[in-house]
């Protein structure tokens, strides 16, 4: 028997226009290079419409990539639903990496129009030419000097928007599998990837972003998304604010901690998302400020350390929510807030909760693989396997011919992750497959290392790699920041580890460095930390 329920599409047109029907009074700010600008959901929705026409009046064909290059503003947001609400493809290209691997993925994706902001266009202007599908580049005025080529593909963005007639009538897509939107994996192994996502895909994620054991965003929230719109579209967020009429603060390029605390204070936000290197950033200016309107941080894209989800904890009274996920799952598949069997738990039990990976969101499905045998493993706490997912918003394929050994043959993702599962499903990942440090058959977690040296109060950031060695094949060294002035030897760090782990877990060598290299996205770059210190 079948059902007798409408069949209508999940695509992104419904969530526009719900936001510009129901939450047209509710505020967006922008951080520009000329201040702050206060706008509302009504003005937004009206440069939608205008974006539409400019990009039928560009010649932008159905289907075509749209990409962008620019900071989290609220034109970014009017790109977001602009492009893919009249069947084209938003690309979010990432503005940290070398200008040559921007090139590589905007000619891979065959982008037909970039839209840079002016800030951002002496990055991009140099590789112009080896774009060769771009025919137009449409600068974002935000107030920087930079200057503009005297080129025809050069258009201007306010230029256009008031130049075109805004689309009348609702936006229709057919298709919820159609393509909405493309991001690249960041090549932390081999040549980025592209990922594809879905009108339907993109609303199944945001609405489960939605629930409350997620993010919960509501109408009542204000959300500062501090997650690069170029990284997994800020994790879905801006979509997930305007399907829930969210007001939302957009950093624009004041990315620095003192910037961002004082947003956070003057806009009164509840909600805000992160990779830990910023949380760690702003973790000495929490004391200074009034935070009380924070609900929830979200930090995700590498391990948060415990110590610093317990510094937020005792400097503003909330930790920090860890989330999993990765390009290729749009990213949202895991959330660690504790549940009602942890109830009762004393302090220290509740922060191993919290440390954890958490379990996975509705509609998501996880397991962990022996990755000898491809058996499952048991949820026991204990037992580690490589992490696979699957689920409406995990990816099926990447773009073009490569990659493909990254899906098991029943369509799971192979996430590259090796992590326990317990009996309710929390998932605590032990590492990246590449980064285990494999000693006398052996697996030593890089992470569980790097957690407890950052919680030594003399450390700064850590990391954790692997060094080849004849008789154990691989032991691990530890590269360290020292807080300044601190003194921090070896030892310490070595002493401190005895402690907590097993002897012949205790890293061979301490080296302090200046500073840990960071990739585009704000982690710790293991690739380059190997290949600038095991050489
Ligand atoms: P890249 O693979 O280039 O870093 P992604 O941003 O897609 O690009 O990163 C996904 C990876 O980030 C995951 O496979 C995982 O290794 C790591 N990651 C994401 N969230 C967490 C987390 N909460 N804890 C530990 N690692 C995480």
């Amino acid at each position: 028997m079948q059902a007798l329920m409408q069949d209508r599409p999940l695509t992104l047109p419904h969530i526009f226009h719900r936001a510009e029907r129901q939450f047209h009074d509710k505020r967006i700010v922008t951080t520009t290079l000329r201040g702050e600008v206060e706008s509302t959901y009504g003005e937004w929705a009206s440069r939608v419409r205008r974006l539409a026409t400019v990009l039928d009046e560009l010649g932008v064909p159905e289907g075509a990539r749209v990409a962008t290059f620019g900071w989290n503003t609220q034109r970014h947001l009017e790109l977001y639903f602009g492009v893919p609400c009249t069947g084209r493809v938003l690309h979010t290209l990432n503005i940290r990496l070398f200008a040559e691997q921007v090139a590589y993925i905007a000619e891979h994706a065959a982008d037909d129009v970039v839209f840079v902001d002016r800030s951002l266009l002496p990055v991009l202007w140099p590789v112009a030419d080896q774009l060769t599908t771009v025919r137009y580049f449409v600068v974002l005025d935000d107030g920087a000097d930079s200057e503009i080529p005297d080129d025809p593909r050069i258009r201007d963005y306010e230029d256009l928007l008031a130049a075109a007639e805004p689309f009348r009538g609702r936006f229709e897509i057919a298709d919820e599998n159609a393509a909405a939107a493309m991001c690249y994996t960041s090549g932390t192994t081999g040549q980025p990837k592209g990922v594809v996502y879905s009108h339907r895909s993109t609303v199944l994620h945001s609405l489960v972003s939605l629930t409350v054991d997620a993010v919960g965003l509501s109408e009542r929230d204000v959300m500062l998304p501090v997650v690069p719109m170029f990284h997994v579209n800020a994790w879905g967020l801006p979509y997930s604010a305007v399907f829930a009429g969210t007001s939302i603060v957009f950093p624009g390029p004041a990315m620095q901690p003192e910037a961002l605390v004082s947003m956070l204070e003057r806009h009164r936000v509840t909600t805000t998302a992160g990779v830990p290197t910023i949380w760690m950033g702003m973790l000495p200016l929490l004391g200074e400020h009034d935070l009380s309107s924070l609900r929830v941080v979200v930090g995700g894209g590498a391990a948060i350390p415990t110590a610093l989800s317990e510094g937020w904890r005792e400097a503003i009274g909330i930790p920090i929510t860890q989330a999993w996920g990765m390009t290729e799952t749009s990213p949202l598949a895991s959330v660690a807030s504790p549940r009602s069997h942890h109830e009762g738990l004393d302090a220290e039990a509740l922060i191993e909760v919290r440390s954890t990976q958490g379990q996975a969101a509705p509609l998501v499905e996880l397991r962990i693989v022996d990755m000898d045998t491809g058996q499952e493993q048991p949820w026991d706490g204990a037992t580690p396997g490589e992490l696979q997912a699957a689920g409406p918003w995990i990816a099926s394929s990447y773009y073009g011919d490569e990659g493909q050994d990254a899906f098991t043959s029943d369509g799971w993702l192979r996430t590259g992750d090796v992590a326990t599962m317990d009996e309710h499903g929390f998932v605590r990942l032990v590492d990246r497959t590449k980064d285990l440090v494999k000693s006398g058959g052996e697996w030593i977690s890089s992470v569980e290392l790097e957690n407890h040296i950052m919680a030594h109060e003399n450390v700064a950031e850590a990391a954790v790699i692997a060094k080849s060695d004849p008789k154990w094949t691989e032991r691990p060294v530890a590269c360290v920041v020292a807080e300044p002035g601190s003194g921090l030897t070896s030892e310490q760090v070595l002493d401190h580890l005895r402690a907590r782990v097993a002897k012949w877990w205790l890293p061979d060598e301490v080296w302090f460095v200046d500073e840990l290299p960071k990739t585009s996205t704000g982690k710790f770059s293991k690739k380059t930390l190997r290949e600038r210190l095991l050489d």
